[in-house]
């Protein structure tokens, strides 16, 4: 079986991928320089010329772009070539406030696809493969950036995209999917869906998913994996650096490698803006390499993580980085803790809960409220208080000692709490509405 897909780039030494990278970075640098205007002046501001990077050890010399830089610059100031030359627009989902909106041209595209189909094929995919895309189709980058990819692998694809459960389910039987794409939060819903129509975990014909577009927890993977009986595979991607695919996880599962033939990937301390060594926590800066249609350098993606580059059981030899342990904008700070949902999710699965919850924070009387909404499996549910009672208790110490502050718990009965299709909604904080 295949086990890569572009096995010359993705098991390159070390120093093969630095030579690629050092040669794509000069030209790259170049073509911005003379094509965004908006980046030549942030260039001019600190200083630096096109001369001054030789290889991407001076990438630390080049300005950052951030989401203010593309919001200001909206729609087409930070376009890399003719509009003529583009042939698709894609935007972000907008989790944090107005869409951005990216612009590709046909190789980057295929750049683009060629990513996905890596992941494909590092979940194991084949032209055997029947690929259900449950991912939003349209300007969200999910559903066709898997779509592509699975085109390029030879898969049978189901554009099905997000929605309609029982047609997902019914494609899913009949079609024998074999490989599911969607959020992770949908995988979860499809999978209590198929148990609630009476499928057990081996009914179906799945062996792997392709999950991400939101953060999710190791226990969240160990929930779906069960439910769906399947392998869940993590990927990872922003739309302004194309979209799922800039990295993916292999069969190790311990974090996804970075397309660094494509993608140069720092990270930095968020506060100061200094290059972090390798294992330290900090944000995510993503620098395309051979972008034509909307080629940004050092674009700060707000995520956070850790680089690694252990080798690798499955032979690619790209960095690595580890799930983003949170958005450094959806982290929430109550009462001067600060708290990430992926936090409060794990603590839900190992105490048995499913994951389907909600989390609101308030300001009342100049004090933060802070509540989580959890829905119960019907075993859990019970008419008799105390007991509901006792169960709330036990998760508020549970996330007391994981937060250091306890939220209100609420325990609610079994499908109360609206489902995901897409990027679930966990948190609701109506503080920034004041
Ligand atoms: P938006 O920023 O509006 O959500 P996108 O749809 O482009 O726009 O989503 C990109 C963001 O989604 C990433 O910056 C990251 O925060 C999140 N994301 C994507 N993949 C994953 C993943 N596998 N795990 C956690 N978060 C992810
Ligand atoms: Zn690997």
């Amino acid at each position: 079986m295949k086990r890569y897909y572009q096995p010359e780039v993705e098991t390159a030494s070390y120093e093969e991928i630095r030579q690629i990278q050092n040669e794509k970075i000069v030209k790259q640098v170049r073509y911005v320089y003379e094509n965004v205007p908006y980046y030549r002046n942030l260039m001019e501001k600190k200083g630096v010329t096109p001369d001054d990077i030789k290889s991407v050890d001076d990438i630390k010399k080049l300005p950052f772009l951030s989401k203010d830089d593309l919001r200001e610059a909206y729609p087409y100031g930070l376009l890399g070539t003719d509009l003529k030359n583009c042939v698709r627009i894609q935007s972000t989902s907008g989790t944090t406030g107005k869409r951005v909106v990216a612009f590709y041209t046909q190789k980057d595209i295929d750049m683009w696809e060629e990513c996905c189909a890596r992941a494909i094929v590092a979940a194991g995919g084949t032209e055997e493969d029947v690929v259900q895309v449950c991912y939003g189709y349209g300007l969200f980058t999910g559903g066709p950036g898997l779509n592509g990819g699975s085109h390029k692998v030879g898969c049978l694809t189901l554009p099905m995209s997000s929605g309609n459960t029982d047609r997902q389910i019914q494609f899913m039987m009949d079609l024998q999917s074999t490989i599911l794409c969607c959020t992770p939060s949908y995988a979860a819903y499809i999978g209590e869906s198929l148990a609630e129509q009476g499928y057990k975990p081996e009914d179906n014909k799945l062996k792997a998913g392709i999950f991400g577009a939101e953060p999710w927890t190791e226990e969240m993977r160990q929930e779906i994996e069960k439910s769906l009986g399947i392998k869940a595979y993590d990927i990872y991607g922003l739309t302004e650096t194309s979209g799922p695919g800039v990295a993916f996880e292999c069969e190790e599962q311990t974090g996804m490698h970075i397309n660094e033939d494509h993608f140069y990937a720092e990270v930095i301390d968020p506060k100061t803006g200094e290059v972090l060594p390798d294992g330290e926590k900090g944000e995510l800066v993503f620098t395309s390499l051979d972008k034509e249609g909307f080629p940004l350098l050092r674009y700060r993606t707000k995520d956070i993580c850790i680089l690694s580059r252990k080798k690798c059981s499955c032979g690619r030899t790209h960095v690595k980085m580890t799930k983003p342990l949170g958005r450094s904008d959806d982290m929430m700070i109550i009462r001067g803790v600060n708290v990430f949902p992926s936090q409060i999710e794990a603590v839900l699965l190992k105490e048995g809960y499913p994951p389907n919850y909600q989390i609101v924070v308030d300001r009342v009387n100049n004090s933060d409220t802070f509540d989580i909404y959890v829905e119960c499996t019907p075993a859990m549910f019970s008419d008799i208080i105390a007991d509901m009672q006792a169960k709330e208790k036990k998760l508020n110490l549970a996330m007391r000692s994981m937060l250091g502050i306890g939220p209100k718990i609420h325990l609610v009965a079994p499908k109360t709490i609206a489902r995901s299709e897409g990027k679930a909604v966990r948190v609701i904080d109506k503080r920034k509405l004041h």
